[in-house]
């Protein structure tokens, strides 16, 4: 299993932050296909729940408690790390959006 950013993210970053396996991308705001969240590589995330907590908007679920209307999220995740962008080399404070 593992946990799941949904598009309830607003790109807050506080995420990446914590997990302890650096396993939280954001796709990069200036690419379209991506750029409307940031993404949990499924096989390296431990299921630790760290990032859980830190989210503002409640984005990120457990893979089994996805909420039914945001399933697909799950496979775009995955998708991110198998067909995307994947581990590119993003600066956080140029790519999260924080209120001031
Ligand atoms: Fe990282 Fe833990 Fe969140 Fe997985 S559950 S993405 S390992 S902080």
């Amino acid at each position: 299993m593992a946990y799941v950013i949904t598009e309830l993210c607003t790109r807050d970053g506080s995420c990446v932050e914590v997990c302890p396996v650096e396993c939280i991308v954001p796709g990069d705001r200036n690419d379209a296909t991506w750029a409307a969240q940031f993404y949990i590589d499924p096989d390296t995330c431990i299921d630790c729940g760290a990032c859980v907590p830190e989210c503002p908007v409640d984005a990120i679920f457990p893979e089994d408690e996805v909420p039914q209307e945001y399933e697909a999220n799950i496979g775009l995740n995955a998708s991110f790390f198998t067909e995307g962008p994947g581990y590119w080399a993003f600066d956080l404070e140029e790519q999260r959006d924080r209120a001031a």
